[in-house]
């Protein structure tokens, strides 16, 4: 079930009061129409009427898809130490309910970035796996291995037959496109399956570029 709860909020910057409507849980085979509205960034962001200004609620949003057998746990963060905690508080919470018993064969991941929820939605709507799609990640930002940390790649679209990622250079402040050719994502993804890398989860997961270069060192999940 969607739910949602509305709040009178005051604008960070001009200190104007406005209404706005906070998404606690999406749930898409109900609310396909919220989901488009979550990926063009109309869902949790903050628009002040009177002067314009935007910013992500501080609000954790569930995103749930059963026909893809996705559950996305997304509680915005930028603190690594606040991040983990609340990685580590959502694993012993549901191993003390049970919850996840009835998602068999689900992909359960938690996110504390807007952009990374976004990006993963487009991942498994394009029918990949993220755990794959994080390994090319790397593999091309470690193609220019001394701007690596001034760059962040992100998924952009599947298209003839390609995935099409977007290299943003912090620095240069220049945005570059790299293609993968599916047959790529294919082997990499069949590699990572024989090496023990499961397609569901059995617990939350993190996916994201350090899960990734774990992976690449030789650890499996
Ligand atoms: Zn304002």
């Amino acid at each position: 079930m969607s739910i949602n709860v509305k709040h009178n909020v005051q604008c960070p910057k001009c200190g104007q009061m406005s209404d706005i409507t906070v998404w606690n849980s999406i749930t898409v085979r109900d609310s396909a129409d919220l989901k488009e509205d979550l990926l063009r960034g109309r869902i949790n962001i903050f628009r002040c009427p009177s002067c314009g200004q935007t910013g992500l609620m501080p609000t954790p949003l569930l995103y749930l898809d059963d026909d893809k057998k996705l559950i996305f746990s997304f509680s915005p963060c930028d603190d690594p130490a606040e991040a983990k905690k609340q990685y580590a508080d959502i694993k012993n919470a549901s191993k003390e309910t049970g919850d996840l018993k009835k998602y068999d064969g689900y992909n359960l991941r938690f996110i504390t970035d807007f952009n990374a929820l976004l990006e993963k939605i487009l991942i498994f709507d394009a029918g990949f796996n993220d755990k794959a799609v994080e390994v090319i990640k790397l593999m091309i930002l470690s193609q220019d291995i001394e701007k690596s940390d001034q760059r962040t790649c992100r998924f952009g679209k599947y298209e003839n037959g390609s995935l099409e990622f977007m290299i943003h250079d912090m620095i240069e402040n220049q945005i570059y496109t790299s293609s993968v050719p599916a047959e790529s994502y294919d082997a990499i993804w069949k590699s990572l399956r024989e090496s023990g890398v499961k397609p569901y989860s059995f617990d939350w997961e993190a996916v994201d570029e350090a899960y990734a270069a774990r992976l690449l060192n030789g650890f499996n999940n």
